[in-house]
């Protein structure tokens, strides 16, 4: 690990001047900054701690707008009783990420920007171009089992991992970025970039910026929403497939619904063909499984991967079933 300064600012105002300065990345649970720093894949000279500040952790899950401090603890969240009963999906997403001993130090804002697993880019040592831009990808002639099927380039295959980005992106969301510029506000779809020509760009994220929150607009399609992860190993492991997907209902008829899927795409992918598949419609087996099918339509599966196409249809018809359920 190269030498780096630590800096731990006593307030938000501190750490967002601290934050301006080149060479600076955020310290915010560790769990992946760490990982990174070990593996020759970050390399701040300034580590600044933000982990402490008072007001960043802070949860709100009443009124029009849910809000969740960007320092809330993943575990915190999970336990959260109005969020478990009004949006299981999001709680869901949680519980089912990484470990409780990770879930315990790991923040929302930290989840939000980690880095994808793909093994290529991991072991620090393979062409990359998200690691080295211009190298290559070695995906692209190598092991792609679990690659991603959409967003991706001849540039990129990778995977975004996360759960509870995925389980974001059913819903209205925004991300609350704060610099010493002031606040600005991105809508959640706009936040991840698809991997395109320049893998290495993965958010909209700008130098001297720090996630201070991510809102969540109030639906009734959170009660009735559930996320499904489907995984080689059932804990401690991360999504080969996954969807959330919240309804709204009248009788057994859908009037509104939203579809994301993860373990399968380049960003937290929201799914408009499922919802179209779905919308209008009365639910049965044969229209989720309809759902499924218009999800991966746009599919672009590699040698090793097309098994997810028929894997995801299936998960994302259970998971509308599921949330029917809690209507
Ligand atoms: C073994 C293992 C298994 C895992 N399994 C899963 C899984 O199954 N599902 C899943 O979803 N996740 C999984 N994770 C990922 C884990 O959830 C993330 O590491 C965690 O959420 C990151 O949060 P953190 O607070 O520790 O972030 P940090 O490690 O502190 O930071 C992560 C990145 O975000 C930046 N950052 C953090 N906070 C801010 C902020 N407020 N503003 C600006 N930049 C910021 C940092 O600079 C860094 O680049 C796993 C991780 C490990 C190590």
């Amino acid at each position: 690990m190269q030498p780096f300064t630590y800096l731990r600012p006593a307030s938000l105002d501190e750490a967002l001047h601290a934050a301006s300065e080149p060479g600076t990345s955020v310290l915010a649970g560790g769990t992946t900054m760490v990982d990174l720093m070990r593996g020759g894949l970050a390399w701040p000279t300034r580590l600044l701690d933000i982990s402490h500040l008072p007001g960043l952790a802070d949860v709100q899950t009443d009124g029009p707008v849910l809000r969740f401090g960007a320092l809330a603890r993943m575990a915190d969240v999970a336990e959260n009783e109005t969020l478990q009963r009004a949006y299981p999906a999001l709680v869901e997403s949680l519980q089912l990420a990484a470990s409780q001993q990770l879930r315990n130090a790991a923040t929302l804002g930290g989840n939000i920007l980690q880095r994808t697993r793909c093994p290529y880019f991991r072991n620090g040592v393979s062409d990359c171009n998200k690691r080295v831009p211009g190298s290559g990808c070695s995906a692209v002639d190598g092991e792609d089992r679990e690659m991603a099927l959409f967003g991706t380039s001849e540039s990129c295959l990778a995977n975004y991992p996360g759960d509870w980005g995925t389980a974001l992106a059913a819903f209205d969301t925004a991300v609350e970025l704060r610099s010493a510029a002031g606040l600005r506000t991105v809508k959640f779809s706009e936040f991840h970039l698809p991997y395109g020509e320049d893998p290495a760009a993965e958010t909209v994220l700008r130098p001297g910026e720090i996630v201070t929150a991510i809102t969540v607009r109030a639906t009734p399609a959170g009660r009735a929403s559930t996320y499904l992860k489907v995984r080689d190993r059932q804990s401690y492991a991360y999504a080969l497939v996954s969807a959330a997907v919240a309804l709204e209902m009248e009788g057994d008829m859908v009037t509104s619904a939203r579809v994301s899927l993860g373990g399968v795409a380049s960003k937290p992918w929201r799914s408009p063909e499922a919802e179209a598949a779905l919308t209008g419609r009365r639910l049965s087996e044969a229209v989720s499984l309809e759902a499924g099918e218009a999800a991966f339509k746009g599919a672009k599966p590699r040698r090793q991967n097309a098994f997810k196409i028929e894997l995801g249809r299936r998960v994302v018809a259970r998971a509308a079933l599921t949330a029917a359920k809690r209507i």
